[in-house]
């Protein structure tokens, strides 16, 4: 029997939308973690596994259940029978930090909340816990009850370069039908020839700092950390060679980072170039003649680049300020280096108009002249908890009174209260952007992704 089981929930609507090729990093982060200190975990893809053979399979002390606020249906049914069966459960992720508060006083199937950063946490309450201790005190990065009260603990950020390398075949994980099903992704145009998987070398962004940053980002990290440009080698030499991968979708917020890019030059002159390309996410900021010119030369095949609206009053007021003029030379420095393009949109910042949404598509339309596009990202704004629009949300009465209090949400329904409360689209905004959206990403043929972030 392991001692950590590590769930990764899904609901149906979500494992449909999915790519099922995406392996759970962050679980498989995890179980790295708590093997190289001696703790056997085994990981449940809710991705592969219904929820039905989840539960049946749930024996382990711990229980560590990610979720998303699209599967906190499961995470709930999941909990309870764990429970039930007698574990510790402890949930975790992104949506469950900012939420960590309405989670323990609404639901006591759950024992725990692991805030931000889990290996810690997960690998000191394994050592109590194999001890016969169930206490959470000094515990980093948690939150727990104790008597009527919730208590955080203190907070700490790990440091990224003293991690293993993270096992992609820890006992739960079998990549093959992960890299097996990304000819079924239907959030990408499939590439010929590729065996492709994911990775990320870096937690955060150097713009998410206190309350900077995006209007509509949720992420938890705040700052940026990175693994040395070593580890990020040796990781795609591993995936390259245990696994044949000719293709690595590197899912850090920010892996454009001159120094850091540079010190990973440096290893393809001593070591010899990676047999593999490279999807990387860039902001726009990031791109210019050198960040390109080094892209090129680590073997970057399409950068995706958030660029949200082509409004810029739109972009200043949502904490993203670019100009058109930046956009239009960082896709067209992309393009005359032959690297390809993904852009993703939102619809509904705040203060969005139908005119700043026209802006947008016009944008979009211009720019796919200066870069070959791989697929564009259109998506309806979904308020997460942990974003400032959410804090912004919170600010009104009405919205607090009924939402502050809840971690379940109709994620429609909070979506219309934003967008009547913060944008200017007239009676049914909600319908105005979700139509757009629909028509623009069916114009790729490709069904509409669901915004998670
Ligand atoms: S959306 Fe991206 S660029 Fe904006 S703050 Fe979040 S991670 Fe940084």
């Amino acid at each position: 029997m392991k001692a950590v089981q590590l769930i990764k929930c899904c609901n149906i609507q979500q494992a449909i939308l999915s790519d099922k090729w995406y392996a759970p990093l962050n679980l498989i982060w995890l179980a790295t973690y708590l093997k190289t200190y001696g703790t056997e975990s085994e990981i449940l893809d809710g991705i592969f596994l219904s929820e039905e053979e989840i539960t049946q399979k749930l024996t382990a002390p711990i229980v560590g259940i990610n979720f998303n606020v699209l599967s906190i249906k499961s995470m709930e049914e999941i909990a309870k029978i764990a429970k039930t069966k007698g574990s510790v459960v402890v949930v975790g992720g992104q949506a469950a930090t900012p939420l960590a508060r309405q989670l323990l006083m609404k639901d006591k199937d759950i024992d725990a909340v692991v805030l931000g950063d889990g290996e810690e946490a997960l690998l000191q309450l394994t050592k109590r816990v194999e001890k016969g201790i169930l206490s959470f005190e000094g515990i980093p990065n948690i939150a727990y009850r104790k008597g009527k009260e919730i208590i955080f603990s203190e907070n700490k950020q790990i440091d990224l370069t003293t991690l293993p390398l993270p096992n992609r075949r820890i006992a739960g994980i079998d990549m093959d039908k992960y890299i097996d099903s990304f000819y079924d992704t239907n959030t990408d145009p499939v590439l010929d020839n590729v065996r492709a998987t994911n990775a990320y070398m870096k937690k955060g962004c150097p713009r998410r700092v206190g309350n900077h940053g995006c209007s509509f980002c949720a992420r938890i990290d705040r700052g940026l950390r990175s693994k040395t440009a070593l580890q990020a080698y040796e990781e795609y030499a591993y995936l390259i060679n245990e696994f044949n991968i000719n293709y690595i979708y590197d899912d850090s917020d920010s892996w454009v980072k001159p120094s850091w890019m540079r010190n990973l030059l440096s290893l393809y002159s001593e070591f010899g170039e990676l047999r593999a390309k490279l999807r990387v996410y860039a902001d726009v900021r990031d791109i210019n003649e050198n960040s390109v010119s080094m892209m090129k030369d680590l073997g970057v095949d399409t950068v995706l680049v958030g660029i949200e609206s082509g409004d810029e009053r739109i972009l200043r007021i949502n904490g993203k300020p670019m100009t058109k003029e930046m956009i239009v030379k960082a896709v067209k420095l992309l393009g005359g280096a032959g690297i390809k393009l993904c852009d993703a949109y939102v619809l509904g910042l705040i203060s969005e108009t139908k005119s700043s949404v026209e802006k947008t598509r016009s944008l979009a339309q211009q720019i796919g002249h200066y870069c070959e596009r791989r697929i564009t990202y259109w998506n309806v704004i979904m308020p997460l908890p942990g974003s400032p629009i959410w804090s912004a949300m919170m600010d009104i009465p009405q919205l607090r009174e009924k939402y502050g209090n809840e971690y379940k949400f109709n994620v429609e329904e909070v979506q219309k209260d934003y967008i009547n409360h913060f944008c200017h689209l007239g009676t049914d905004g909600y319908s105005y952007l979700t139509n757009t959206c629909n028509y623009l990403q069916s114009l790729q043929n490709i069904p509409l992704r669901k915004y998670i972030r």
